[in-house]
């Protein structure tokens, strides 16, 4: 057992590591560093809570411990890059049913018995802890089946929707109210309950609602949710360092989230109302028919305009996470640059399935972060491109974002590869991507289709190199 004192202390401790692991994540060369800032704090948090905080039931708590662990490790060990989202999305849904439990044990079972104001600040503690908690724990589960495939990817538009989102507004705070006034009566039990299926179904029509190529601000906005649920559960059990980790997390995913709305060129409330860019919310009328004719080219062919570049432009998308070719990626940049070539990546902020995806993979396969840029700091330099090889992306260098305004990606800032002399689109058929439409670029005279999947035909690509 260790006293107040220390547990304080280690609480101190661990928010400084979170904040130093926040701050080493936001860049590569430090990330490592951070993830180990972040995993030192979780430890003393959960040591100092443990033997300082918790003074009964500790068989219950280390099993509960064991099992959650178990769970964790083998779900992160088996888990494929291409998964991580997914992954992301049900965790955060983990956090908010942690909070949605914590508020109505808390609210069954209260520590302390408090009157009067107290008790009033305490049950709307308790009430936002269960809303953010339950809208937090049904949107991420939806997120997960959109990610995952699992449902489709499509806007669900029901006929006056912000009507509904609207009345379940009105619904949630009025239930809200009742649960407070009942409580200081002693009741409360069933508004509370009606509160909980209002935010359950809020958060599935929200995440249902959002379509096309929004799904990056919404990962993130529920990472901020889950944050803010931790935060309130924090305050429901006057833990510091539960408010303070919460708000951090819930303060990082809130501008995650803005940076996602800038880089897309989307008003962060036209995102959360939903099926922006299709016309009242049908889905995608462009759909995936095809354009015209396209050009193939073989790996031989592919090699020879590499090696005849002076500037070679590598475009990677959510593809190569699924070929897992970025160590091919990274021996052709080698054996191009040892020839003089200069090889650069140019990196869309929404490019695969999570922030940050392609530079994690490209830091994976050992790519030097020189020659790594973001889509703002070279997309005026494709005129002086001989060459851009697209590697399994599509929606993020589709040209129609800037020419159609009924897409579902209308507006969205994309990587202009077609100015540049040739691109080499390399996938695996005419399928489209994530937003679900066709791509003109693959029809353009100086566009042309490297077909299979990428892993193996950049092994070729490299053979013949
Ligand atoms: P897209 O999903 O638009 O396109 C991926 C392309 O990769 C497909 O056209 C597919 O074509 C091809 N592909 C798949 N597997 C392979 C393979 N083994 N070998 C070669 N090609 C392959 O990906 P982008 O990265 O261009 O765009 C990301 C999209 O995901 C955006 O719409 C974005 O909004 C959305 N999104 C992003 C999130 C984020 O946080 N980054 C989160 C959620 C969604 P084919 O099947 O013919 O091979």
């Amino acid at each position: 057992m260790i006293n107040a004192g220390i547990v304080t202390v280690s609480y101190i401790i661990a928010t400084i590591l979170f904040i130093l692991a926040l701050g080493g994540l936001s860049n590569q060369e430090t990330a490592r560093r951070g993830n180990w800032y972040g995993i030192i704090g979780m430890a003393i948090a959960l040591i100092a809570t443990i033997l300082g905080v918790v003074t009964a039931q500790y068989i219950v708590l280390l099993v509960a411990l064991l099992i959650g662990g178990s769970i964790g490790l083998f779900a992160a060990s088996r888990v494929q890059m291409t998964q991580m989202p997914e992954l992301v999305a049900i965790l955060h849904s983990l956090v908010g049913v942690a909070a949605v439990a914590v508020g109505y044990v808390n609210f069954m079972d209260p520590t302390e018995h408090l009157t009067g104001v107290e008790l009033t600040i305490h049950d709307i503690e308790t009430y936002l802890g269960i809303l953010i908690g339950a809208v937090t724990f049904s949107g991420s589960v939806i997120a997960f089946g959109k990610l995952s495939g699992r449902i489709s990817g499509n806007p669900l538009a029901l006929p006056a929707r912000h009507w509904l989102n609207l009345g379940l507004l009105i619904g949630a705070i009025w239930f809200g109210r009742e649960f407070v006034l009942q409580s200081a009566a002693g009741g409360g039990m069933e508004p509370l309950i009606i509160m909980t299926v209002i935010a359950l179904l809020f958060g599935i029509h929200m995440v249902m609602a959002i379509g096309g190529a929004d799904m990056p601000v919404v990962v993130s906005m529920l990472n901020s949710y889950s944050g803010w649920a931790a935060s309130a559960t924090g305050f429901m059990l006057g833990n510091d360092l539960l408010i303070v980790t919460g708000a951090l997390v819930g303060s990082s995913g809130a501008i995650l989230s803005y940076i996602m709305c800038r880089a897309m060129n989307r008003k962060f409330l036209a995102v959360i109302a939903g099926g922006f860019g299709t016309g009242g919310g049908a889905p995608a009328a462009s759909g995936g028919e095809d354009q015209g004719e396209v050009d193939p080219i073989e790996p031989l062919e592919t090699a020879e305009l590499f090696l005849n570049a002076k500037e070679v432009m590598i475009i990677p998308g959510y593809g190569m996470a699924v070929a897992q070719a970025q160590h091919t990626v990274f021996e052709i940049t080698k054996t191009l640059r040892e020839k003089g070539v200069n090889v650069r990546f140019g990196i869309h902020p929404v490019a695969g399935r999570m922030p940050g995806h392609m530079n994690v993979l490209l830091a994976e396969a050992k790519v030097p972060y020189d020659i790594v840029f973001e889509m703002d700091e070279i997309n005026d330099d494709f005129p002086d491109v001989d060459v851009s090889v697209v590697i399994g992306a599509n929606d993020i260098v589709n040209p129609s974002a800037l020419t159609d305004p009924d897409s579902p990606i209308a507006g969205m800032p994309v990587l202009e590869c077609w100015k540049g002399k040739v691109s080499i689109v390399l996938k695996r058929s005419m399928a489209t991507g994530y937003a679900g439409v066709q791509n003109p670029l693959f029809f353009e005279d100086n566009t042309r289709m490297l077909f299979g999947d990428a892993k193996a035909t950049l092994d070729e690509v490299l053979k013949n190199l």
